[in-house]
């Protein structure tokens, strides 16, 4: 190692933020020009973005929502997840995965991750299959696809079904396939840490018209087809409500933000992607980091960039090595504190920290450092730097 990644950096003046939304001035007009519009709420802007999104992943439809947690809820509904069913849901994830399973009644049943990339382990998730097992929602942990022809496989000999949870993973790949096209229906978000936003939102894309057109109607109190259009000129006042629904639909000032962000998706992936390979060469040839794992036949969408720490090779826990960051002005996160280390899944099912192994000691490892399109080349380096200034202080 070279004696320059040992010597101090200077601390920089102003904080970096885990996390910033990139938002220029074509979104800022385009929300503008949709206020003066006097359409507000769901109508013609959410309809493109819906038409360019399943355009841009492959899918035949896309169903634009409040929430990507909106979207996995009606995903579910639309699969037919009833009460006393289980879903299998990796332990290594955010709360929304698992929740959305409790809105049934029905049991989130949690799988451990693979220890490269921390998504759901086939293995762990056919051990979890019993005969109450309804669906299984694999998340493509910080945009690395899953495994998806193995949980596939599984998921079809066992009459499971599979509603990707692809909140990290817009744009990625598997094996030459989009995220979006695998499976009975994947559910992005748009919330203002991901890697588009619209604010707070979601999309749920699917092939089958049957779960298509029930996410549709249950996103919008449950009232027959094109509701939305009751105010047009083509509409017509009169509707029928044929199911207690929901209102999870999407504004059409969210969906004017939509619209711009996407046309400038590949560009953003762009710009991670090379500041991931920034941070991997950086960090390179150091034990005390573990690289995030990127196999070879997945395209990263590279929404996190989380390293874990080794601790024999420090004298720090990783809570310290988060408090160190911060004093550096550098904001990192944790993805994700697993599900079964919550008071809520320890306290209703009985999990302890041993159930999911893998999950648990990853846990006490991770740190993500702070990966997104506004940061410039320099912050990244000073980023990499910083970290490799704390592994040589506290290197054992
Ligand atoms: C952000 C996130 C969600 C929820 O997305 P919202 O759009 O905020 O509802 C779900 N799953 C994972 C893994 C996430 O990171």
């Amino acid at each position: 190692m070279t004696s320059r990644m040992h010597e101090e950096v200077e601390v920089r003046s102003t904080f970096l933020p885990f996390s910033l939304p990139d938002i220029g001035e074509e979104e800022i007009a385009s929300v503008v020009e949709t206020l003066r519009s006097g359409w507000l709420t769901t109508g013609p802007k959410v309809k493109r973005f819906e038409a360019e999104f399943a355009s841009f992943v492959g899918a035949a439809e896309g169903v634009a929502l409040s929430s990507a947690t909106a979207a996995l809820h009606l995903a579910l509904e639309a699969v037919g997840v009833a009460e006393g069913d289980e879903v299998v849901v990796p332990t290594m994830t955010f709360t929304a995965t698992g929740e959305v399973v409790h809105y049934f009644k029905a049991k989130p049943v949690l799988a451990d991750c693979e220890d490269d990339t921390l998504n759901l382990s086939p293995a762990a998730f056919e051990r979890a299959i019993t005969p109450r097992t309804k669906a299984v929602i694999p998340v493509h942990m910080g945009g690395h696809p899953c495994d998806m022809d193995a949980i596939l496989g599984i998921a079809k000999r066992h009459a499971v079904r599979v509603i990707e949870d692809a909140a990290h993973s817009f744009p990625a790949a598997y094996r030459g396939r989009t995220i979006g096209t695998l499976s009975d229906v994947t559910c992005f978000s748009f919330y203002a840490t991901k890697t588009i936003t619209t604010g707070e939102g979601g999309m749920l894309v699917s092939d089958d018209p049957a779960i298509v057109d029930r996410a549709r109607i249950m996103s919008l109190h449950g009232i027959s087809r094109d509701a939305w259009k009751r105010y047009t000129a083509e509409g017509s006042w009169f509707y029928e409500v044929l199911f207690a629904g929901y209102k999870y639909n999407m504004t059409d000032i969210a969906a004017a933000l939509g619209l711009e962000q996407l046309k400038k998706a590949q560009r953003f992936l762009e710009i991670r992607s090379r500041y991931a390979k920034m941070y991997d060469e950086a960090f390179a040839g150091f034990p005390a980091i573990r690289r995030p794992s990127a196999r070879d036949d997945v395209q990263h969408a590279w929404h996190l960039y989380a390293i874990r720490l080794d601790p024999e090779q420090l004298t720090i826990d990783r809570n310290r090595f988060m408090d160190e960051l911060k004093s550096r002005q550098i904001g990192a996160s944790v993805h994700f504190i697993p599900l079964h280390l919550h008071p809520h899944y320890r306290n209703t099912f009985g999990y302890v920290r041993d159930d999911f192994p893998v999950a648990s000691r990853a846990y006490e490892q991770l740190v993500s450092l702070p990966l997104y399109t506004r940061m410039t080349e320099d912050d990244v380096r000073y980023v990499a730097d910083s970290v490799l200034e704390i592994c040589a202080r506290y290197g054992r």
